[in-house]
């Protein structure tokens, strides 16, 4: 489908005293993300955060499906030639692996390490399909309200590589169900998720807006103070754990699997891959899912 290409990507709301919400706008693309659009994010979380007035922030997302991850043109896609980084890193046209690196640690690694801090309650409101990328969006977020088709993946190891470049796997899921989702690129569905504790609440997809609005309107009327601490303490307790240590150090060895797809197939990943995930977004769409917590 084709898309207006002076189009925003995303757009930012204020539907109620308190609460921003920052919404993916390229529904024809299933809010498949490039370079644009995760610097468009980046400026969207920006504006919010630098208005005192907004105390939560909610991630929300137009169409059917939240998001089909990163734009498969992915080296033309996250392009960084001319634009000005939001992270320290740079050296995007450097030779070797050294320039694909430093792009991911700009547009994946660090602005998702920087959007999990962001000073203030984050909110994913997710709908339909989030695959592969869509994942490195949500789990930097604090709460996570999900409609009740929707269904999460990660099959970037047909890819040949552990997953996609945000690896917090085993603290969203526990290890037994993060090498599942890993080994077979099989949907969790909204239910599942909620039992395994990685989606807070699961809402009717009529209903998922306002459910998430409401839930960003009690946080916002409580004393924020305390909030930002509890936010802080939570993420800290993560990190003690090895969470963040987990995500740098997986970061590399994805980039051992760049450069060796690039050495053994002349592209960053397996092009086998491209079929295979095909397929299993098509098994995420809500009526190819089951949803185990419904069948014990
Ligand atoms: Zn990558």
């Amino acid at each position: 489908m084709s898309e207006d290409s002076t189009q925003p990507r995303v757009r930012l709301e204020y539907p109620a005293d308190g609460v921003a919400r920052v919404v993916l706008a390229r529904p024809a693309k299933l809010n498949a993300q490039d370079r644009r659009m995760l610097h468009e994010l980046d400026d969207a979380y920006q504006r919010a955060v630098r208005d005192e007035a907004v105390r939560v922030v909610v991630l929300a997302a137009d169409g059917e499906d939240f998001s089909s991850g990163h734009d498969l043109d992915i080296e033309r896609a996250f392009d960084m030639d001319g634009v000005t980084p939001r992270t320290l890193t740079g050296g995007f046209d450097a030779p070797g692996a050294e320039g694909w690196y430093a792009t991911e640690e700009e547009v994946f690694l660090g602005l998702c390490l920087r959007w999990r801090e962001l000073p203030r309650p984050l909110i994913a409101q997710v709908q339909g399909r989030a695959i592969g990328g869509a994942l490195e969006l949500i789990w930097p977020c604090d709460l996570i309200v999900a409609a009740d088709d929707a269904v999460f993946l990660d099959p970037t190891s047909a890819f040949g590589a552990a997953a996609a470049e945000y690896f917090v796997h085993p603290w969203e899921l526990g290890h037994r169900r993060a090498k599942e989702m890993l080994f077979t690129g099989e949907p969790i569905g909204a239910r599942d998720a909620q039992a395994l504790g990685m989606v807070n609440r699961v809402a009717p997809r009529a209903e998922l807006e306002a459910e998430t609005l409401a839930l960003a309107q009690r946080i916002a009327a409580r004393p924020q103070f305390g909030i930002r601490l509890a936010k802080r303490a939570v993420n800290r307790a993560l990190d003690l754990q090895g969470m963040r240590s987990t995500v740098e150090s997986t970061f590399d060895t994805h980039h051992l699997a760049h450069a060796h797809n690039r050495e053994r197939f002349g592209g960053l990943v397996d092009p086998a891959g491209a079929a295979i995930i095909r397929a299993d977004a098509q098994r995420g769409r809500p009526d190819h899912t089951s949803d185990r917590s419904d069948h014990p």
